[in-house]
């Protein structure tokens, strides 16, 4: 019998989770269902509820129902529970299963495929809404020299700050502050603010990138953002969209529900807007 998954999110017509978990389950032979559903504001739970009534094994969460998706679980996974919010869950009898994958698939795109080891080097995280959440840990799990973490609402990115137990490496300011706090350039920068969404440039200046700099947008499908047109007038040489993290964690997902892991190259290349 075919199994039944899906991506739940408000809007949800341009999402890519169809394309890419059918593309998957071509690519290893198994045998999936994979669609979408728009559930309205506040009604998280009744969709969630009709989808599993009728058999769905599985769903993927977009914004804005990561925290109702955390709410619903029955059982969380370390990575969910430490982000404090969900984008995958597996449904088995009672059981509501929940991870988030979005952190690993952002530090799997960084380190595999653009071969930038975060080991060692200066990290600048732009953001602390459920996307910089979901990336904290995995990437201080890669032992950079600091992470700073900085955000127009500075009181979030302090209780990000405070929420990690060992945080030798980890710092928070405001963005009027960063410049002289904690001056650049860093090794990597992180923009994990949805600012690009309405094509605005979160307020830094050219000072944090040097001529050794990965920018990396978590947006993806935009092109050249205001934040990578910034980064590339500054010199930086590697500039990256979220087209990666977005495949890298729907592999991670397919993996933990299906057993098996697909080949993500191929479909990242499909997916990638040109950065011009
Ligand atoms: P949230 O709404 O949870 O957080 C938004 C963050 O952006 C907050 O830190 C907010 O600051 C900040 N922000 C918004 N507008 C501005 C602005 N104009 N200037 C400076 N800061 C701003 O969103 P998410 O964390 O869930 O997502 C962030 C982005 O990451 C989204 O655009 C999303 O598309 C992308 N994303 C990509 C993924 C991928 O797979 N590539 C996966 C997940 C997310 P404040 O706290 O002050 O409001």
């Amino acid at each position: 019998m075919t199994d039944s998954y899906a991506v739940i999110g408000n809007p949800i017509r341009h999402t890519k989770s169809p394309l890419i978990h059918t593309t998957f389950a071509r690519q290893t032979g198994q045998d999936i269902d994979y669609g979408s559903l728009e559930a309205p504001l506040g009604g998280f739970a009744a969709v969630v509820d009709r989808f599993r009534a009728g058999g769905g094994c599985g769903l993927n969460i977009t914004a804005p129902f990561k925290l109702d998706a955390f709410a619903y679980a029955t059982e969380l996974k370390e990575a969910a529970r430490r982000a404090g919010a969900v984008n995958a869950m597996k449904f088995e009898g009672d059981h509501v299963i929940a991870d988030n994958f979005d952190g690993i698939g952002l530090v799997n795109d960084i380190q595999r495929n653009l071969e930038w080891p975060i080991k060692g080097r200066r990290v600048l995280l732009l953001g602390a809404g459920g996307a910089a959440h979901g990336a904290l840990l995995p990437i201080l799990e890669q032992q950079p020299a600091e992470v700073v973490i900085v955000n127009r609402t500075v009181r979030r990115a302090e209780e990000m700050r405070d929420q990690i137990a060992t945080r030798g490496t980890l710092l928070a300011t405001g963005f009027a502050e960063l410049p002289h706090a904690h001056p650049g350039p860093f090794d990597l920068v992180i923009n994990a603010t949805s600012a690009s969404q309405q094509d605005e440039l979160p307020p830094i200046d050219t000072g944090v990138f040097a001529a050794t700099t990965l920018a990396y947008e978590m947006v993806y499908g935009k092109g050249l953002t205001p934040f990578l047109r910034l980064a590339k007038s500054a010199g930086a040489p590697r500039l990256a969209d979220g087209v990666g993290m977005l495949v890298e964690q729907a592999a991670e997902a397919f993996l933990w529900w299906r057993g098996v892991r697909p080949h993500t190259r191929p479909l990242i290349e499909h997916l990638t807007v040109p950065l011009a």
